[in-house]
């Protein structure tokens, strides 16, 4: 499905989606309870010189640079409730599990790099093993993506990860700007759906506005960006390079801040701890938060022993994992290039320089 939406009626189609009534999830049971619902529409919001997605904002812009935090904790929260516990003495323990709010998320404007996070996401949670929380979550969770006519910033270099700036990949809808309207192209059944929802506020696409299209993407495709020097050779060379002093040289002024990783489309380590709110009876939650491979203390063991004791050791980690390890896991980088481990480290470690020096010195 491919229309045309004049900029003026965007919040017309959300206000249609929020009265919509829609099927909740996608066969999962988490959402199986419920049978309707409507869609929370998020959108980027410019707050004190940071854009970030909010819901019930009022008028959805589009204009935006990306946000400064990726999209994932729509699936992945920061912080979640697995079950809550209780055990009075002489009684069996009681577990209550807490299953994720069916309530769907449209979030607007997200860009193509965290689309293609997204899709790494998916592969993380689903792929393997189903993680019923992520499942439960993601499958409500839609992205209405918008092309990048030009890159977000300089920093951008989506194109020498296997991506690109107009790409559809993880996305359910994809829009274009082309000057005073959007060309609006539906990828999923979900998109399908989305669009059926605001039908009357879109028109049918001309030839023109095709045409204008494939203009606008064959444009934001040659604009200038960093680059990752030769993606393919990277495992390999980041392979050879394990035990290379470079690391430490490289790593050399990190604070161990976990920026990099906390604003990562694409990270997802997490810890889980009990948290106790009573002492008689015995009385908790089962929370999961995400961790960090950038803490000092992120592999600590209870022995006091650090396998990763090092910066260098933990920048290597963090490195290879996203062009060695997750290629030999699932065939492609965990790095979707949308630049913002580089733009937010406030010591300048920067994950393209990184990867072309490590490579380099590799031969
Ligand atoms: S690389 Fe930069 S952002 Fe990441 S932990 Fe080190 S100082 Fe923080
Ligand atoms: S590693 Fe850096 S550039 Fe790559 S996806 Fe993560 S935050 Fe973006």
């Amino acid at each position: 499905m491919e229309k045309i939406l004049g900029k003026t009626k965007i919040d017309d189609w959300v206000a249609a989606l929020s009265d919509h009534p829609q099927e909740v999830g996608r066969g999962c049971k988490a959402a199986e309870a419920a049978t309707t619902t409507h869609w929370q529409v998020s959108a980027p919001v410019l707050e004190d010189g940071i854009w970030s997605y909010q819901s019930g904002s009022g008028s959805v812009q589009l204009e935006h640079s990306n946000t400064t935090q990726p999209p994932k904790g729509f699936s992945f929260p920061q912080r979640e409730v697995f079950f809550s516990f209780e055990q009075i003495k002489g009684e069996p323990p009681k577990l209550t599990q807490k299953l994720p709010q069916a309530t769907r998320h449209a979030v607007f404007g997200v860009r193509p790099c965290d689309g293609c996070g997204a899709v790494r996401m998916d592969k993380v949670f689903s792929d393997h093993v189903a993680d019923t929380y992520y499942t439960a979550r993601r499958s409500n969770v839609a992205y209405v993506g918008l092309a990048c006519n030009q890159p977000q910033g300089i920093n951008c270099f989506c194109l020498s990860v296997g991506g690109s700036p107009v790409s559809s990949d993880g996305m359910d809808v994809l829009m274009t700007d082309l000057g005073d309207r959007y060309f609006v192209a539906a990828v999923t059944d979900t998109g399908k759906a989305l669009m059926a929802a605001g039908n009357s506020v879109f028109s049918e696409p001309t030839a023109a506005d095709r045409k204008q299209l494939q203009q606008t993407h064959a444009e934001a495709i040659a604009q200038p960006q960093r680059a990752i020097n030769n993606l393919d050779a990277a495992p390999a060379k980041l392979k050879a390079s394990f035990d290379s002093p470079l690391w430490e040289e490289l790593a050399r002024a990190c604070i161990g801040c976990g920026v990099c990783t906390f604003l990562c489309p694409t990270c997802h380590c997490f810890d889980i701890n009990d948290e106790n709110t009573s002492a008689t009876p015995i009385k908790g939650n089962r929370v999961r938060t995400w961790d960090n491979c950038q803490f000092p203390d992120f592999t600590m063991h209870t022995s006091g022993h650090n396998p990763r004791e090092s910066l260098g050791s933990r920048l290597r980690q963090r490195v290879s994992h996203k062009f060695q390890y997750f290629h030999e896991n699932f065939g492609m980088p965990q790095c979707t290039g949308c630049g913002r481990c580089i733009t937010e480290c406030s010591v300048g470690i920067d994950i393209v320089n990184v990867v072309n020096k490590v490579a380099e010195h590799a031969g």
